[in-house]
């Protein structure tokens, strides 16, 4: 097979990514939060950690981890509430830095963007200087530092982020992009999460040089489509253009159940965690929604859904979860077992684009 350089113009890709955002901003904001473990997110019970400072970090704390976990790692961690509407306007901010060199961004969360700088505005010919000036005019209208990688693929440009984290420019250069690859835990690379991770480790695969080392057909028989993505990524090849109109339609968790589920309690602590998930999932993003659907499985693997538009975006986790147990009343009494539950949001919005105005993602 061909590599698409051989082919096509080489792409350059910067990927942009702020330095522990939402705890770097509020640091910012309160002098008093600076240099010590700062977690942006709940302190109660069912919180979670949206964002953790550097010096929280040291301590194992990490995004998407139970706020009691995390606390039990870190007793001096002191918890803030997050403020969305300052982090979107600081992602509004960075976004009009992107701008001024390309209209190729697409954006990945408030605080993470791809930008194709192939052809820029200012027909800079280096995408490393695009980089070092973009950081550059962040910080100083920010006050806050961003990591950049620079490669020419988006794959690759994301590692190369990741690489000299915080206030880091890497650079991958076309014949370094297979041998950077090689050494990486395939869980570091992006679209292999934990799961997956753990499959490949089963199978033998923990690096990306064992990833490189299995046909493109084993990959498919064990990971479905992915396996091509897989067997690509690993020869530092991703195809993948920037998509300014990058749009996600639904946010979903769902969960299949050691032992099926048979009356309404058990379905109600079923579907607890479930609507937490999606809840937490659309806070941390900004992403708010208007359809609610529930999803059921039952014993015999038959399925059904059932969903509910309302006429303006759940506005807590509390009127998503009334909404799903009206839902699962059109259900009850159960015919048979349940063996797997979902709750999914769709009729998204996300809070800026990258203009700055309202984006409709429907
Ligand atoms: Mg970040």
């Amino acid at each position: 097979m061909a590599h698409p350089t051989d082919t096509l113009p080489l792409r350059k890709i910067i990927h942009i990514d702020m330095d522990a955002f939402y705890a770097s901003v509020e640091q910012r904001d309160n002098p008093d939060l600076l240099g010590k473990p700062v977690a942006v997110g709940g302190s109660r019970a069912r919180g979670v950690v949206a964002a953790a400072s550097y010096e929280a970090r040291v301590y194992g704390v990490r995004s998407a981890m139970a706020s009691v976990t995390a606390l039990r790692k870190c007793p001096d961690l002191i918890f803030v509430k997050p403020r969305f509407d300052v982090y979107k306007a600081v992602s509004a901010q960075i976004r009009t830095v992107f701008a001024e060199y390309t209209d190729q961004i697409e954006p990945l969360s408030l605080d993470e963007a791809y930008l194709d700088v192939t052809q820029n505005q200012l027909g800079l010919p280096s995408a490393t200087e695009i980089a070092g000036q973009i950081k550059a005019k962040v910080r100083e209208l920010t006050g806050l530092t961003a990591s950049a990688g620079v490669s020419y693929n988006k794959f690759l440009a994301k590692l190369a982020s990741d690489h000299r984290k915080p206030d880091g420019l890497f650079v991958i250069k076309p014949a370094d992009g297979p041998v950077f690859v090689e050494t990486l835990s395939v869980g570091q690379f992006h679209g292999i999460g934990r799961v997956t991770a753990e499959k490949m480790n089963a199978l033998g695969i923990f690096t990306g040089l064992d990833l490189r080392q299995q046909s493109e057909e084993f990959l498919g028989r064990h990971f479905g489509k992915a396996g091509r993505y897989y067997f690509q990524i690993a020869r530092g090849i991703d195809d993948r253009p920037v998509n300014p109109d990058r749009v996600r339609k639904s946010v979903g968790s769902e969960n299949t159940f050691e032992h099926d589920l048979i009356d309404l309690p058990d379905l109600e602590i079923g579907l607890q965690p479930l609507i937490a998930d999606v809840w937490q999932y659309c806070q941390t993003r900004t992403i708010s929604a208007r359809t609610v659907t529930l999803k059921v499985k039952y014993a015999d693997f038959r399925q059904v859904t059932r969903s509910r538009t309302m006429l303006s975006a759940f506005d807590s986790q509390a009127s998503i979860t009334s909404v799903v147990g009206e839902l699962v009343q059109t259900l009850l009494p159960l015919s048979q077992g349940v063996r797997l539950l979902g709750v999914s949001l769709s009729t998204l919005n996300v809070g800026v684009s990258e203009t700055g105005r309202q984006l409709s993602l429907f």
